[in-house]
């Protein structure tokens, strides 16, 4: 798999054992082919019907759970009844929008012959990296933080990964697991991974379909460490270029208040995410990452698409929570943070623009307490 890296452009053969750069970079998955409609196989109903399209020859029979494919619900939302297109990434195998991209991910690991994995994770991702090694007979071990959901907790020893609970906050997971790395695992981390990101984009071509052709003008994404926001942008630009899309559609991301390192430093100006620390814990439990991987990508989406980043309260969270699931779709408060943005993104897109909002896991993993 040919990959760039994304801060000195070096060019390379992916080896999943150098999980970044030697620059410190993150790898970025180099477009074998931009997306054509012609090029997708109509039999396959799962992200490996851009298996021509996403460029990995190295799997041969890739092992499916039926990742992809989610659907695209359009409803009257807000008070004047202006449509808006839900993006339904919770009906996944695992729970969540995680599987797109680990579907990919896990078939070019166990196809490049590697068998022990680790990742960290809030819950989702390591959910999904479990059901994928069971898929693929991968070994993983996911460190986890131990205040994450029960459910996301007990999801992912089901499926017979190895958990690490590890105490303290979301960025302790990471530094066990980076520690593992450095023993000589390799890290099918969802930050890092170019393949998983390369999963993430069939996203975009989904969206582009399921809309007769068309791009929407805005798309509304909760982001943590940004992967689908990415993949979705990284989608939507291989579109420009082939004339598929004559516009960019306009990418909003939505934060907490509580913990917002991407919309902070948007706002700033910056082109660089500072490290912050979080003033408290959010309901969107997803999205607590202090410092994305790919930050400065973001920033550059989210610029470049005339989006923004967007924040919003604890008790704005909880009231889309619960107006989504009155309009029938459980998802949970780290989605439900993409649903509170709407009024936002509605002021700067207009009342006749067509939003997309990615519901980006169940509410089954993390139920709001009453
Ligand atoms: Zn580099």
């Amino acid at each position: 798999m040919l990959v760039i890296c994304d801060r000195c452009h070096h060019e390379d053969e992916f080896d999943p054992r150098q999980f970044r750069c030697k620059c410190g970079g993150a790898w970025e998955p180099w477009e074998f082919e931009s997306y054509l409609p012609n090029l997708t196989d109509p039999n396959v109903n799962s992200v490996w019907c851009y298996q021509e399209i996403m460029g990995l020859s190295e799997v041969e029979k890739p092992l499916s759970l039926g990742a992809g494919q989610t659907p695209l619900i359009g409803m009257p939302w807000d008070k004047d009844a202006a449509e808006v297109f839900f993006k339904l990434e919770y009906i996944s195998p695992t729970g969540s929008f995680k599987d797109r991209g680990t579907e990919v991910e896990a078939n070019y690991l166990a196809s490049m012959g590697i068998r022990d994995v680790v990742e960290d994770s809030s819950g989702n991702a390591g959910a999904s990296l479990a059901a994928y090694a069971a898929r693929t007979g991968l070994h993983a071990a996911i460190f986890a933080p131990d205040r994450a959901s029960p459910a996301k907790l007990a999801q992912i020893e089901v499926y017979g990964a190895d958990l690490r609970r590890i105490p303290g906050p979301r960025a302790e997971a990471t530094r066990a697991a980076l520690a593992a790395v450095e023993a000589g695992a390799v890290y099918a981390s969802h930050a890092y991974n170019p393949a998983y990101l390369l999963g993430q984009k069939t996203f975009a071509w989904e969206c582009w379909e399921q809309l007769g052709g068309h791009a929407p003008d805005a798309l509304v994404i909760s982001v943590g460490q940004g992967g689908l926001l990415l993949g979705a942008w990284l989608g939507f630009k291989g579109m420009l270029k082939t004339g598929l899309v004559k516009r960019m559609p306009r990418l909003f991301a939505a934060q907490p208040e509580l913990l917002a390192p991407i919309a902070r430093a948007f706002n700033s100006g910056a082109d660089e995410i500072e490290e912050i620390i979080p003033v408290g814990k959010s309901l969107a439990e997803g999205l607590a990452i202090v410092k994305p991987v790919r930050g400065h990508r973001i920033l550059q989406a989210l610029r470049e698409s005339g989006g923004a980043g967007l924040t919003v309260s604890e008790a704005e969270i909880r009231a889309a929570y619960y107006d989504l699931a009155r309009h029938g779709m459980f998802a949970e408060p780290s989605s439900a943070a993409a649903a509170a943005v709407l009024p936002q993104v509605r002021k700067l897109v207009g009342e006749k623009a067509k939003i997309i909002v990615a519901l980006t896991g169940s509410g089954l993993k993390s139920p709001i307490e009453n």
